[in-house]
């Protein structure tokens, strides 16, 4: 199981401190083996926390990276080799917060090529919005954006995918059980062989219900993350 945490534009240098907490409750905990964690803060945080999570299971990743893995003229723009030299393993691409900015599929194509080019893994967000589930049309857009997001990458690997229904990020909604059961296997059928996380308003309440999902493979967290004790008691339930 993952558990990823997206701290989203979030934290300064003294909020790696609440990393200790979680530090010492992988330490003691017994599934520790069969999780990975991993903490996406802003690209400003990625190498001191890199620092502080030497010797834990925690891993660094990052939350968006430019589409050339190569240095050049681009003012503002991190690629995914400099993120990797600085302590980055992972990288979110495609996030419904950066797609609403602009991003196309063609442009997270791109940047997922680039990631998994310069070694890094790739946590690729896919989901519909609250429009296109009136619709209906949620198993087409899914696919869409798998189609372009995934084009001519052979080698997956090294890519998780994170299913995040746009109107459950930041809302306090989650899908009902069945929806979610039955999107999850959708993805899995189309992609065979890849990792499915779940991400939209996880949190300590909800993942009881969530975790009965059982072709949920991990959890993509975002507010509830920045509270070490809220991060902590999800992945307690989760087990529980
Ligand atoms: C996210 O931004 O990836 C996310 C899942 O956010 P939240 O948990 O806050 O809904």
């Amino acid at each position: 199981m993952y558990f990823i945490a997206n701290w989203k534009m979030f934290g300064g240098l003294s909020t790696l401190n609440s990393l200790k907490k979680v530090i010492k409750f992988l330490k003691i905990f017994k599934k520790s083996k069969k999780i990975k964690i991993i903490y996406c803060p802003p690209s400003t945080l990625i190498c001191p926390m890199s620092k502080k999570v030497i010797n834990s299971k925690i891993q660094v990743g990052a939350q968006n990276c430019h589409e050339s893995f190569t240095y050049g003229a681009s003012t503002g723009s991190i690629n995914p080799t400099m993120l990797k030299n600085v302590g980055a393993k992972y990288v979110i691409l495609g996030h419904s917060e950066n797609r609403d900015s602009g991003e196309t599929d063609k442009l997270i194509n791109a940047k997922i090529r680039a990631a998994t080019q310069a070694g890094l893994k790739v946590i690729f967000c896919i989901g519909e919005t609250l429009g296109q589930k009136r619709k209906k049309i949620t198993k087409k857009i899914l696919s869409k954006q798998i189609n372009f997001g995934l084009q001519k990458i052979k080698k997956r690997k090294n890519i998780v995918i994170a299913y995040e229904p746009v109107w459950s990020i930041g809302t306090g909604l989650i899908p009902k059980a069945d929806d979610l059961f039955n999107t999850i296997n959708f993805i899995k059928k189309k992609v065979i062989n890849i990792k499915v996380l779940y991400g939209g308003s996880v949190n300590p309440k909800n993942i009881n219900e969530l975790k009965l999902i059982k072709n949920i493979d991990g959890f993509l967290i975002g507010g509830a993350s920045q509270d070490p004790k809220k991060f902590i008691d999800i992945i307690k339930k989760t087990y529980n």
